[in-house]
């Protein structure tokens, strides 16, 4: 733990000035506010401010490098290697700042830096619009949103960050600027891929689109055993597919939910999760044939609210359980690949471990590659490999389970999703973004933050 002595006026000047909150160890709210969503990740900041506005933010960074705090920035407090709290130093928590307007006429979005995922799709779904988001509601824009932002939408339109308009940052030293195509280019460009490198982000403005409110969406299943067949089937049905379709393969054990009959609770399957969000008609032509390949042992696909399937995972992820991710991008679903995944989905234990198959190109395949930070435009599917567990007991086994999964897959990786890192060191952030953008985001990361004051991320290091 960082041990610095705080000077006592100065920590009673910024709590007084402070709109939102600061709160102490000690505090009756320090336990629930120093939690993140990883159980495993078990965190004793010295102080935690809770930020209400843009204000609040500068002179918390101000605060912080006055007294040499070491900093951690949260919004949502996904961070799977748990980013966002530290031990000692000073959480700088955005989750007061929530406010959300949508511009129906323009079709734009205006969103502060603490709203979550399911707040800002409530509010733009209201106006029968969206933007892509990620697949748990809880999960924080900022975080998502600044490493790429995978989601049900984005082969229909593109990232989260293909649809961000401008973004609002204060930087290390303080300074307030706004990013976007036409100011600060260079910072907007890195901010879209770069995650917290390059300052706090205040506020996103983005691009929204028709979507829902009914779209054709949810899992069928079939039994493990069956997952070579599935994934043969699955890999030419999705071949020539429309952009409106989406989907994740999923293979775990089924969990125990009232949506799943009592006889196939813990029983090893694989999923297809498809989402169509074109018309609902559409929707069920493009579904039939998943729906009646093989012997499915549940067929959850259907019409349903947008909304509705937007927090399908939610009780898959609940805060708390112990979480650890290992992952990887593939070119391509070949035979090789297939099996490497029948093999690993039966050895599965715990009733809360799975790995998540995204399908990747359309929109995201199109936008040019130098355009973001973002890197690995090309995968043909992202890995999420989960080995997770609900408290220390059989962690360690999990991760092994992930860990050997994710070894086999080894002469198969092609790049890798920044998000979906867990903490694994220089080489794997470089790996991340590819040599190039590499040194083009430490050179701006030189400029906008040559102390590395923001370096509890996927750290980009200034260039020298
Ligand atoms: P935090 O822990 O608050 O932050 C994560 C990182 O971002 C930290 O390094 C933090 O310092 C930085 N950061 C946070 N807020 C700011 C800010 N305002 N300014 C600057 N830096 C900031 N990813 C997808 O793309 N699609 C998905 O569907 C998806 N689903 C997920 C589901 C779950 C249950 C989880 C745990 C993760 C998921 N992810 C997904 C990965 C997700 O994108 C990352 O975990 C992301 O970092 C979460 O953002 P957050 O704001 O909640 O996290």
């Amino acid at each position: 733990p960082q041990q610095v002595l705080l000077e006592p006026l100065a920590v009673d000047v910024f709590a007084t000035t402070l709109r939102g909150e600061l709160i102490p160890p000690g505090d009756p709210s320090y336990e629930q506010h120093r939690r993140v969503w990883n159980g495993s990740i078990d965190r004793h900041p010295g102080l935690i401010a809770r930020c209400a506005g843009i204000a609040d933010v500068r002179s918390a960074i101000r605060f912080a490098r006055e007294q040499g705090l070491l900093v951690a920035v949260r919004g949502g407090g996904h961070s799977f290697p748990g980013y966002s709290v530290c031990d000692g130093g000073m959480v700088i928590d955005l989750s007061l700042m929530k406010g959300i307007r949508v511009d129906p006429e323009a079709r734009t979005a205006r969103v502060q830096a603490g709203a979550l995922l399911g707040e800002l799709d409530r509010e733009t779904q209201e106006f029968g619009l969206a933007v892509t988001t990620g697949i748990v509601t809880h999960t924080g824009v900022a975080g998502l949103t600044l490493g790429g932002g995978l989601g049900w939408l984005q082969r229909k339109h593109g990232l989260m960050i293909d649809n961000l308009l401008s973004v609002d940052v204060v930087t290390a030293d303080g300074e307030f600027v706004t990013a976007s195509q036409s100011r600060n280019a260079d910072l907007f460009w890195g901010l879209r891929g770069g995650g917290g490198n390059f300052g706090i982000a205040t506020e996103f403005e983005f691009r929204l689109h028709p979507v829902g409110p009914d779209i054709f969406a949810g899992p069928v299943f079939w039994a493990m055993e069956d997952a070579p067949e599935v994934l043969r089937f699955y890999r030419d049905w999705i071949a020539d597919c429309p952009d409106e379709l989406m989907t994740i393969v999923v293979q775990r054990r089924a969990p125990d939910l009232p949506v799943i009959p009592r006889d196939l609770v813990g029983r090893h399957m694989i999923a297809v999760v498809a989402c169509h969000v074109g018309t609902v008609n559409d929707g069920e032509r493009v579904m039939r044939p998943l729906k009646s390949f093989g012997r499915p042992l549940l067929d959850l696909c259907q019409p349903k609210p947008y909304l509705v399937h937007q927090s399908m995972f939610d009780p898959s992820y609940p805060h708390g359980w112990w979480y650890y991710v290992r992952a990887c991008d593939v070119a391509e679903l070949t035979n090789d690949v297939i099996d490497i995944m029948a093999e690993h989905g039966r050895r599965i234990v715990s009733p809360i471990s799975s790995i998540g198959l995204w399908q990747m190109g359309g929109a995201v395949a199109r936008v040019r590659d130098e355009d973001t930070a973002f890197n690995g435009r090309g995968a043909g599917f992202t890995f999420n490999i989960n080995g997770n567990s609900y408290t220390a007991d059989g962690f360690d086994a999990e991760r092994e389970w992930a860990r050997d999964y994710w070894s086999a897959l080894a002469p198969y990786h092609s790049s890798v999703y920044v998000n979906f890192l867990m903490d694994e060191g220089k080489g794997r952030v470089r790996e991340a973004y590819g040599p190039a953008k590499y040194d083009r985001l430490t050179t701006l990361k030189r400029r906008y933050d040559p102390d590395n004051v923001f370096r509890l991320n996927q750290n980009i290091p200034p260039a020298p």
